[in-house]
């Protein structure tokens, strides 16, 4: 079982589920243990290290999807493994959990499963993202380090392609069904966008068939590749406000394929007013770059999320600047000085005023409330109309 001290008591992970757990002072106390070394100082509003950290380890791929949010492509950075083994030592050390490896394409690694094997050496939980282009039965076998492999699958035949260019489903169902074979624990990740929104039942039919574990739905970046276009990608706003009750009619029919959505999506699933607890069921957590989840770049720079380009500094701005950067500290306290009608919302805390990487996108400022959440719509449309100030 891995520990560590948070201000607030602790975080257990816990094995089986797979889960990780908060637990307060006194349950620290319980298992006896001394008491945390930072229980003394005043609360610092974030946690002492991110509980995952993405790490890009390649930006080569064959693939060249319209909408691929690093941009990668077949002669793309990739960083040396003595350098991204450094790395995931030093976020070991730092205390964080999980990380994500992804691309590009990792499986392009040759030296990918050696990484996730030091990862696992070190204390931490690799995951793995792929399109499942090269995963032979062989590689599935050797998946078995991972904690948890995600294929991305954008719809399932012309859905595929719409979203994707090139219709590589029948590659993505095959890896999933290798490594569901495996014993490896496997889902996918489906990017929503406005030409696959139909598509998303045919896809969670498809990964059940095979004994997939979970659908991840993720909402499209303004990022990479995916910037000029997003305008024609992103959600309709009637879509966008008709996800959460489509989430839960699938949750219905497909019982045993966990369905979670993206950091992103949390200001649509609000839309429609949600009981908290039945965010907690889709493992809802909202904007928490910078304190969650950060980010690792192909050129070993740190990030506060996948999705943002500007660059923190190396790993050090994780582990020695985590506390004081201040990037980091902007990224954290936005929800203390967002204005209408995040500074209002109820669901502020868990939303955190949604994603900064759209809001960019679509007001050139990374700190506003993002403009597609339907609350941000109607507070607009009311002040344009002088109903509100
Ligand atoms: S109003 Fe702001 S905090 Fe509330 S759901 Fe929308 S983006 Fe999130
Ligand atoms: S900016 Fe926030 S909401 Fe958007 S992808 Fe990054 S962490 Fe998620």
């Amino acid at each position: 079982m891995k520990f560590r001290y948070e201000h607030f008591g602790g975080i257990v992970a816990i094995d089986e589920p797979p889960a990780l757990v908060h637990v307060d002072r006194l349950f620290v106390e319980e298992l006896g243990m001394p008491p945390g070394p930072r229980w003394g100082e005043p609360d610092p509003g974030h946690l002492s290290a991110p509980t995952e950290v993405h790490l890009m380890t390649t930006n080569r791929c064959p693939a060249g999807c319209p909408g691929c949010y690093t941009g990668a492509v077949p002669d793309g950075e990739e960083p040396e493994g003595r350098a991204v083994r450094e790395v995931l030592t030093r976020l070991a050390e730092h205390g964080v959990f999980h990380v994500a490896l992804g691309g590009g394409e990792s499986l392009l690694r040759e030296d990918l499963f050696e990484l996730a094997a030091h990862a696992r050496s070190v204390g931490l939980v690799p995951n793995l993202t792929t399109s499942g282009i090269g995963l032979t039965r062989e590689a599935a076998e050797r998946c078995r380090v991972f904690g948890q492999v995600n294929v991305s699958l954008d719809g399932v035949g012309e859905a595929y392609r719409a979203a994707r260019g090139y219709d590589g489903s029948g590659v993505a169902l095959r890896a999933l069904e290798r490594l569901v074979e495996a014993g490896v624990p496997a889902g996918v990740n489906f990017v929503v966008q406005r030409c696959n929104w139909a598509a998303m039942e045919e896809t969670v039919a498809a990964v059940a068939g095979r004994g997939g574990n979970e659908v991840e739905f993720l909402r499209f970046k303004p990022a990479g590749r995916g910037f000029d276009g997003y305008l024609e990608r992103r959600l309709r706003p009637e879509q966008a406000e008709a996800l959460l009750p489509r989430l839960l009619a699938l949750g219905e029919r497909y019982p045993a394929v966990h369905m979670k959505v993206d950091c992103s999506f949390v200001p649509f699933l609000c839309a429609s007013d949600p009981d908290p607890e039945v965010l907690a069921q889709f493992g809802v957590i909202g904007c928490e770059a910078g304190n969650v989840l950060a980010a690792v770049k192909a050129d070993l720079q740190a990030t506060p999320c996948s999705f943002v380009e500007e660059p923190l500094g190396g790993v050090d701005a994780l582990v020695d600047r985590w506390d004081d950067h201040p990037s980091l500290r902007a990224w954290r306290t936005f929800p203390e000085r967002a204005p209408e009608p995040c500074a209002s919302c109820p669901y502020q805390a868990v939303c955190r005023g949604g994603c900064k990487v759209v809001s960019r996108r679509l007001t050139g400022e990374l700190f506003v409330p993002d403009p597609e959440c339907p609350r941000v719509r109607r507070h607009a449309q009311a002040v344009e109309a002088g109903e509100e100030a």
